[in-house]
């Protein structure tokens, strides 16, 4: 009797303290996966195209951008998607064109394994600002394959790039969209777009892409003029802000088209490099790195760390205490968790979307100036404008009166952002954005697409 009397209550608070621990284990499964969404929509995971809605709804107070207005400027105006197949295995293949109010699509197409809809997107919305903000007349666009070229044979990366030009041939044309190399493509996988375009028309028309070979329109200004361009915009606010290319030290993240044409550029005119980095590693020298030489022994090799030089760990090249730090290699390298440890005093964003909205944040309260990308990087662009221009044309200018032209353009741009009134309260990527979006609105208004 005592033993069943005193049983039940036991049994009662047994099922009562499952139930309790089961609840507790529950409601902190849902609290996790809670914070989960709440760090997402914070912003931690916050995607690259995110990033430029952010951009976007900070300067839709700053230039009064429409409800109507920034549906225009956030909505792709045309999105390609595709399979390239080789050996049996798939990989996805984009053409996204963002805006084209201003003129044709323009932009690069990129071969990496990390190449995603949302980076394409991302990258083809920042073509159409630096088209604006350097008054080409064209609209923005990029295309990419989630491929590692590396992994492929000479053969196989010209599979590649044919079946591409059979995916997207429709949509390519001179007046039509332009594509152009970006990472991991060069003039050769441009001539065999090219070679394919052609023969699926059945006509040559070398303006439909650039970036191409000499032999097949190509202009020889082309492959060093990114890097040539952010040496001219780099230049042009050293002495805006009254310091010496010979007392300027330098370190440029990525050593790849962009970051070795660049590092030439600036030791010609006298800037002091002290660390160069790619994948492999970092190579370092505190009085100064001697470019011709690297340049000279890298000939006939890949990476850094195939030269007869000590490597570093390349992470720590962000870090270090330079004058200008220049991320050349891909998106998302100074972020919310690393801005705080960058100690440079100017950012060159020669790569297309190395910092993101929140990095802004910090970087302007440390008081770093950061020279945008959007700006930085547009030589290339400018370039391509001019091979465009002598295609359509079938004439050739001189090399010296590309270069100067190249440079009127460029420091135009540079000057137009660097004296403009808002610059007093904000950054420079806020400046050059607000200059970029009121040319593509100004363009659909007068195309009769918003008030
Ligand atoms: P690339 O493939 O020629 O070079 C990229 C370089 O970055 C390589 O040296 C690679 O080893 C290095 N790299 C990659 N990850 C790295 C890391 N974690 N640390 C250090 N180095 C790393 O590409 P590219 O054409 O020079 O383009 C670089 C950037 O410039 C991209 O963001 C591209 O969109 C942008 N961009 C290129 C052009 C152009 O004309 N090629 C024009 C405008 C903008």
């Amino acid at each position: 009797m005592i033993t069943g009397v005193a049983t039940e209550p036991i049994i009662i608070f047994i099922l009562l303290l499952k139930t309790y621990v089961y609840k507790s284990f529950v409601i902190l499964y849902i609290k996790t996966l809670n914070t989960k969404i709440y760090l997402k929509n914070e912003g931690v995971n916050m995607s690259v195209f995110e990033n430029n809605i952010k951009r976007l709804e900070n300067l839709k107070e700053i230039i009064n951008i429409t409800d109507e207005q920034m549906q225009i400027l956030l909505k792709p105006k045309r999105e390609l998607k595709g399979n390239i197949k080789i050996n049996g295995k798939e990989y996805e293949a984009y053409r996204i064109i963002f805006n084209d109010a201003l003129g044709p699509g323009k932009g690069g197409i990129r071969f990496h394994p990390k190449v995603n809809e949302d980076e394409v997107k991302s990258l083809a919305f920042w073509m159409a600002l630096k088209n604006s903000l350097v008054g080409l007349p064209y609209g923005g666009a990029k295309g990419g394959v989630s491929i590692d070229p590396k992994q492929l044979t000479k053969k196989e990366l010209e599979d590649v790039s044919r079946q591409y030009m059979q995916l997207f041939y429709e949509n390519f044309g001179q007046n039509k969209d332009i594509p152009a190399p970006d990472v991991n493509t060069n003039s050769q996988v441009m001539a065999w777009m090219l070679d394919e375009y052609e023969k699926i028309k059945k006509k040559h028309e070398f303006s439909m892409i650039t970036g191409k070979p000499i032999e097949l329109g190509g202009c020889e200004l082309r492959a060093g003029a990114t890097g040539q361009g952010g040496a001219i915009v780099l230049d042009n606010i050293i002495k805006k802000i009254g310091k010496n290319p010979h007392e300027t030290t330098v370190a440029i993240q990525g050593f790849g088209n962009v970051g070795s044409y660049l590092a030439k550029f600036l030791y010609d005119k006298g800037y002091k490099i002290i660390a160069i980095s790619d994948i492999t590693g970092m190579v370092y020298e505190n009085n100064g790195l001697n470019i011709h030489e690297i340049l000279e022994n890298l000939k006939d090799k890949t990476y850094l760390n195939e030269l007869d030089l000590e490597i570093k760990d390349n992470n720590e090249l962000l870090y270090l205490p330079v004058d200008v730090l220049a991320p050349s290699a891909l998106e998302n390298q100074i972020t919310k968790e690393n801005a705080d440890k960058v100690k440079a005093k100017i950012i060159l964003e020669m790569a297309n979307g190395p910092t993101t909205s929140e990095a802004d944040e910090i970087l302007n309260k440390n008081n770093i100036l950061v020279i945008p990308d959007i700006l930085v990087n547009s030589g290339g662009v400018i370039v391509s404008y001019f091979e465009w221009v002598q295609n359509k044309l079938g004439n050739f200018f001189e090399m010296e009166d590309l270069e100067i032209k190249l440079e009127k353009i460029l420091n135009k741009a540079t000057d137009n952002v660097f004296n403009h009134k808002l610059k007093e309260k904000h950054d420079l990527r806020t400046v050059a954005y607000a200059l970029s979006i009121n040319r593509i609105l100004d363009a659909e208004k007068l195309r009769g697409n918003c008030e």
